[in-house]
């Protein structure tokens, strides 16, 4: 068969979170890997930590690519380490939503905008200098609070239907609904868009932005997988599962945030708004990706196993010759790709980070000690392997510096390559694997 590796126990079946059939193609096995963002203090090293499996699946009827729920929101979300504030490109890439979403729609003075997972109200804040009536809607209590002080009506609750009805009685339909990042985020799927359906105005737009699973595949994004993102989406997933409600998509932007993500807009079935031609040509493009096929799946665990051996070659080369490694950043993604390739403190010495919160923790599950950006350039290590690899210009161009005393960075994915940065970048591209095992 084409397809991945048909696998459903006896005792257990899992079924697809929107459609119910039975999951049988597994698309990618992690392994077993701590949450994500549970980073630990000191006093947490010498505790058990709890580990949950990450394999997943495809549904063979929906196409909808997931993980099983193991772990609760609730659990996952009540307390939140990610504050969106901290990062200042993301905090911009917002700025411009809220800029062009605000001229596309006519919003004035009496419209209503609601955002689903809301953070720390870093988007809504855009709306508010505008005098525009907003609601964040945020699980997380000590994110919310954050968004609260600076002045941003926030709800603390899960979103679904149940919200919905709730916000609906407070404050009526909603012109606008952002959902920027949190669909991957929910469990219970079919809810969270029915609310969606349920709250959004006759002729309201929603906005979400999720992942996109094609280039997920094509660009070997593995270390996107953790328990927090439930579903990793195409359009034409998402076509299906926002149909059931009588939303359809109306539009669909690429972005190159989180390595490639959709922005899609949707509105009612039976709304006034035309429906731009990139959504056809999108599904046009999914359809020669073969994304309703399993073919598309079938291989993506074979390239992600060849990562893992690649990665450690380069690492256990620089080592032997006693070269010292550190890490930068303490993004979510960096924990399922230093936990799968088993990466600790027997390669990297610290990693750092700009976020406070995190700094002076360590990781979860390699327990790799956090920093202030600072300690890099106290350490002068010989390689910095790079943990958010879509911001990779971005640190390149801040840490050029690291050579001055010879440091390289390294960067794992789509594939490994190490980047000397005081040589001329090549076509924007970094040294092949071969050159880099060479100069490690
Ligand atoms: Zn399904």
């Amino acid at each position: 068969m084409d397809g991945a590796r048909p696998e459903v126990s006896v005792t257990e079946v899992l079924c697809c979170r929107h459609c119910g059939k039975a999951l049988e193609h597994t698309f990618v096995d992690l392994g077993m890997s701590p949450l994500c963002e549970s980073f630990l203090t000191t006093a947490q090293l010498g505790e058990p930590e709890t580990y949950y499996p990450l394999h997943v699946r495809v549904c063979d009827a929906c196409w909808l690519v997931q993980l099983p729920e193991f772990v609760s929101p609730a659990r996952i979300f009540t307390e939140y380490a990610y504050f969106s504030s901290y990062s200042t490109s993301w905090v911009a890439h917002a700025k411009r939503y809220c800029e062009t979403i605000k001229a596309r729609l006519g919003l004035g003075a009496e419209s209503f905008i609601v955002e689903l997972g809301s953070n720390d109200g870093y988007l809504l804040q855009h709306f508010l200098e505008l005098g525009q009536h907003v609601l964040g809607i945020e699980p997380a209590a000590n994110v919310a609070k954050t968004a609260r002080a600076r002045g941003i009506p926030t709800l603390t609750a899960f979103f679904g239907t149940e919200t919905a009805r709730q916000v609906i009685s407070e404050h009526g339909r909603a012109d606008l609904i952002v959902a920027n990042n949190v669909l991957a985020q929910v469990p219970q799927l079919n809810d969270f868009v029915a609310g969606m359906a349920c709250l959004l105005g006759p002729e309201g737009v929603a906005t979400i932005e999720v992942p996109h699973i094609e280039r997920l595949i094509v660009e070997n994004q593995f270390d996107t997988i953790y328990h927090e993102h439930f579903s990793y989406f195409s359009l034409v997933t998402v076509k299906r599962i926002a149909a059931t409600t009588g939303l359809m998509p109306i539009d669909v932007e690429v972005l190159p945030t989180h390595g490639g993500s959709l922005r899609i807009y949707l509105a009612h079935d039976n709304s006034s708004h035309p429906i731009s031609p990139r959504v056809g040509a999108m599904l046009a493009r999914e359809g020669e990706a073969r994304l309703e096929t399993l073919s598309a799946y079938a291989d993506f665990a074979d390239r992600v196993q060849r990562t893992k051996r690649d990665l450690l070659a380069v690492l256990i080369a620089a080592k032997e010759k006693g070269k010292r490694i550190c890490g930068y950043g303490a993004p979510g993604k960096g924990n399922t790709l230093l936990n799968y390739c088993g990466v600790g403190t027997d390669f990297l010495d610290f990693t750092v980070d700009r976020n406070p919160y995190k700094q002076g923790r360590y990781t979860p599950g390699m327990h790799i000690p956090i920093k202030h950006v600072d300690a890099i350039d106290a350490a002068k290590p010989d390689y910095i392997l790079i943990l958010p690899w879509n911001l990779k210009q971005e640190v390149v161009t801040q840490m050029s510096h690291i050579g001055t005393w010879g440091g390289k960075f390294i960067v794992p994915i789509p594939e490994v390559a190490v980047i000397d940065p005081r040589e001329p970048v090549r076509n924007g591209d970094t040294a092949t694997l071969d050159e880099a095992m060479h100069s490690a």
